[in-house]
């Protein structure tokens, strides 16, 4: 039998990856040929590989690592809970400690009268349960007719059938057969890209005004719910213009629409409050959560929902459930997690210092030749690679092939900074201190004037016509 450690050598073990692991999101021809980077450890905001090197991880993971890697608090509630209770269901008339505390724990943190939540292993399988809970819900108050979601174009709401169909990425739609009917997606606001001459503000009354025009074309009486993130994440850190909240939430309230903030990036401090949702003054009906929630180091997610929708599902038996249904070891360390936010004040960390700090040295990239807007909230952030600031011009080049380059040049540095299209975006955990954001802006700004040597000597410095 073959012992696989992280002692073997990078080679070795990245043909066996080669040979045996299908990555998410990967051409994976394409990176068996060079070779996939090990990632053998990780501590605080630094993630360790097979070669030694030290990689500062500018994503927390997957937008979740919030309190950083290492935390042996959290291993040492999942070797406990192990012991005492590894696994057990809620389905039938049966519960535990972990789901109960943490279900207690979260309708104290969440706004207003979210005081309810049906767990999931992670974002999508929630989502789904979201399809689900809403169109329920509308049945059993005698409108079987609202069905209908409403959704909005590069949006992430996961990757199962139904949560991808909610999102609105073009590439995911164009494999396998999706969307599922039911769903409707309106434009994004995101003004940086498709604003045209319209000021931010102007751009996001139309971009909110598409949400009721959508309602009245397809009847009020037949559209359930609109989901949407307060911060498009996966879409490229797309900060809507500040007249655009207002005027949704003004549109859900008057045509009686569910409102679905999904907070799977926003929720748990990444935009400087526990939710998205407060930075951005909404009153969701239902919140997804994921991610954070666990800090990552158990596969955990959720729907919290309000006490009338509650009251509503709980009239009927709601046919829906995972085995992993608020698994006890993950409901364990997810509470942990948020005791750790709570009492290291990890929320007042970003709020007074990481967050505006990181915003000083951010907004100053676009001192760079390359950079055009840059966008931030919270620890949430974005910039437009342009080659003509004032036009707003995208590249000529086909969209996403200079983003990569640059994210390739990222790499190089040990800097784990992503791109969708050519933005770039980082989401670093929240712990992280001014001295390692001095670190994280210092390999960004070596990794941008290397994309822009590349992009001079292959002479791809010109816009699209
Ligand atoms: C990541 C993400 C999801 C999906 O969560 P998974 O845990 O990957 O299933 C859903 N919504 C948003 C906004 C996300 O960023």
């Amino acid at each position: 039998m073959t012992v696989i450690t992280n002692h073997m050598p990078t080679a070795e073990l990245q043909a066996l990856d080669a040979a045996h692991h299908m990555h998410p999101f990967t051409a994976n021809a394409e990176l068996a040929a060079k070779g996939a980077r090990v990632i053998t450890g990780a501590k605080g905001v630094y993630l360790t590989d097979s070669e030694g090197e030290r990689i500062l991880d500018g994503m927390a993971g997957l937008w979740c690592v919030n309190i950083g890697y290492g935390r042996d608090e959290l291993a040492e509630v999942a070797v406990r809970q192990m012991r005492e209770l590894p696994y057990y269901n809620t389905f039938f008339q049966t519960t535990h400690v972990p789901a109960i505390a943490l279900s207690a724990k979260l309708a104290e943190l969440a706004p207003g009268d979210l005081n309810h939540v049906f767990y999931a292993s992670g974002g999508s399988e929630a989502n789904d349960t979201n399809i689900r809970l809403v169109r329920t819900y509308w049945a059993e108050k005698g409108k079987p007719s609202k069905k209908i979601i409403i959704s909005r174009k590069n949006a992430y709401h996961g990757s199962t059938v139904g949560s991808a169909s909610l999102g609105g990425m073009a590439g995911m739609h164009a494999q396998g057969g999706l969307p599922i009917p039911g769903i409707h997606h309106i434009d994004q606001p995101n003004w940086w890209a498709e604003g045209g001459d319209m000021t931010p503000e102007e751009f996001g009354l139309e971009r909110a005004r598409q949400l009721e025009q959508a309602i009245l074309d397809l009847g009020e009486d037949n559209v359930a719910a609109f989901i949407a993130e307060p911060v498009q994440g996966a879409g490229g850190v797309i900060v809507a213009p500040d007249s655009y909240w207002p005027e949704i939430q003004r549109i859900c309230d008057k045509y009686e629409i569910l409102l679905i903030a999904d907070e799977v990036i926003c929720g748990f401090g990444r935009t400087g409050n526990w939710f998205g949702s407060q930075t951005m003054n909404i009153r969701p009906d239902i919140m997804t959560i994921a991610k954070g929630l666990s800090s990552g180091y158990q596969p955990i997610g959720g729907s919290i929902v309000r006490d009338e929708v509650a009251e509503v599902i709980g009239r009927t038996e709601f046919n829906h459930g995972y085995t992993y249904s608020a698994h006890p070891v993950a409901a364990a360390v997810a509470l942990k997690n948020l005791e750790i936010i709570e009492e290291e004040d990890l929320i007042g960390h970003v709020q007074k210092v990481a967050a505006p700090y990181l915003k000083q040295k951010w907004e100053a990239l676009t001192d760079h030749p390359l950079v055009g807007e840059a966008r931030i909230v919270g620890m949430m952030a974005s910039i437009a690679l342009t080659p003509d600031k004032e036009a707003r011009a995208p590249f000529a080049t086909e969209p996403g092939t200079v983003g990569y380059i640059c994210r390739e040049r990222c790499f190089a540095n040990n800097l784990i900074m992503r791109h969708v299209g050519d933005r770039m975006i980082i989401a670093p955990p929240l712990v992280i201190s001014p001295e390692e954001v001095d670190v994280l802006i210092d390999r960004a700004r070596i990794a941008l004037d290397e994309t822009l040597d590349e992009l001079k000597r292959q002479d791809m410095l010109k816009a699209a016509s």
